[in-house]
């Protein structure tokens, strides 16, 4: 039986398993099909503390695992696919068999939005991309899209512009989301052509993509844009799909915890982008994933001198709303 299952192999789950190592749990991480998380998806980390120069993702995720791994940690290349928290110890589900343990800290992150219009699936692979540094080298002096007015969609354009001919930015609104600093940059790199108002409504091509068809939310025109690749930024989903029924969720489908990770399940911990509605950032993971370390360690104390029943009855009903006072 395993003591802690970290969920992820992001950077909260990180995090928490370089606590919960240094605590000496010996916590094991169930990686998903993702090993490093969404930062290995980007190219470039500017705005995480600690380097002045930004740092490359894939870099970056390398040395977390690395200190994890130096506190204890091991990674285990497989998935959860369903949860068994009503009874204590819990059962994960994972490909490759049921784990039991004593404690869970949920970290499984969020999954890039789709636009759901016809061409999009079937042409996944063959110039429909959720992943500009995956795919970018392909499309070398080509002409691209990106869907989205977000920080990823204008980093990730701007990332676009070092391959491609020319970036078509192609938001729903007349105005981007991104930070202030990140607009300024994309708008005024000449590669990059907004395109405001406007959606898409097709992915257009025959055995690769050739264009997208949009069209304008003011006016109702439709047109077809030709290009080689499109590349979709359009939010997010949280990845809690193997949860149902099992620990209480909001409305948009992130687990409901406190500011400490703990959620409605006692024992069970979540950290990151997976509870965390408003704020996807390396550095608001990693903030969660300290604080769901810290408090495990607290409840395994916890249940070595108590028994789960009795914990469970004096935990209060429910965690109280993200940001709200605990204790
Ligand atoms: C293109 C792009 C650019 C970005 N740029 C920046 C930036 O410049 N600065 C910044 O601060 N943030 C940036 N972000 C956001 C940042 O990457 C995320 O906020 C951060 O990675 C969230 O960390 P996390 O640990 O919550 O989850 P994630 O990084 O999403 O990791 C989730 C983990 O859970 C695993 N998983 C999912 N489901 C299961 C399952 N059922 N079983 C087992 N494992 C599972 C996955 O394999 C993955 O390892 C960017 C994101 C993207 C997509």
């Amino acid at each position: 039986m395993e003591k802690l299952v970290i969920i992820g192999s992001g950077p909260s789950a990180y995090t928490a398993a370089i606590y919960a190592g240094r605590a000496l749990l010996s916590p094991l991480l169930i990686a998903g099909n993702l090993l490093g998380g969404q930062v290995t998806m980007t190219a470039d980390i500017e705005n995480y503390p600690g380097f002045p120069q930004g740092i490359g993702g894939t870099q970056l995720m390398q040395l977390m695992l690395e200190q994890a791994e130096r506190f204890g940690a091991r990674v285990q290349m497989d998935e959860v696919d369903s949860v068994d928290f009503r009874r204590h110890p819990f059962i994960l589900n994972a490909s490759s068999g049921p784990i039991e343990t004593q404690a869970v800290i949920i970290a499984t992150g969020t999954t890039p939005r789709r636009l759901g219009v016809p061409g999009e699936q079937e042409f996944v692979g063959r110039g429909v991309s959720f992943c500009a540094t995956c795919d970018g080298f392909f499309y070398r002096d080509k002409t691209v899209m990106v869907v989205g007015g977000g920080n990823a969609a204008v980093v990730e354009a701007d990332y676009l512009t070092r391959f491609a001919g020319e970036v078509y930015l192609v938001h729903r609104r007349e105005q981007l989301r991104a930070e202030p600093i990140m607009q300024q940059r994309v708008l005024a790199n000449p590669k990059v052509k907004p395109i405001w108002n406007s959606v898409v409504t097709e992915v257009v091509g025959q055995d690769a993509v050739t264009g997208a068809r949009l069209r304008n939310v003011r006016t109702d025109e439709e047109t077809v844009q030709p290009v080689a690749g499109i590349f979709v930024y359009i939010g997010t989903d949280a990845n809690t799909g193997f949860l149902q029924g099992q620990v209480k969720l909001d409305r948009g489908g992130y687990i409901t915890a406190d500011r400490h990770g703990r959620t409605s399940v006692p024992g069970v911990f979540a950290a990151g982008d997976v509870q965390d509605p408003l704020m996807h950032q390396v550095a608001t993971a990693v903030g969660s994933g300290a604080a769901a370390g810290m408090e495990v360690e607290r409840f395994l104390a916890e249940l070595s001198v108590r028994s789960y029943e009795e914990i469970a009855r004096e935990s209060r009903p429910g965690p109280v709303e993200p940001g709200a006072p605990v204790g």
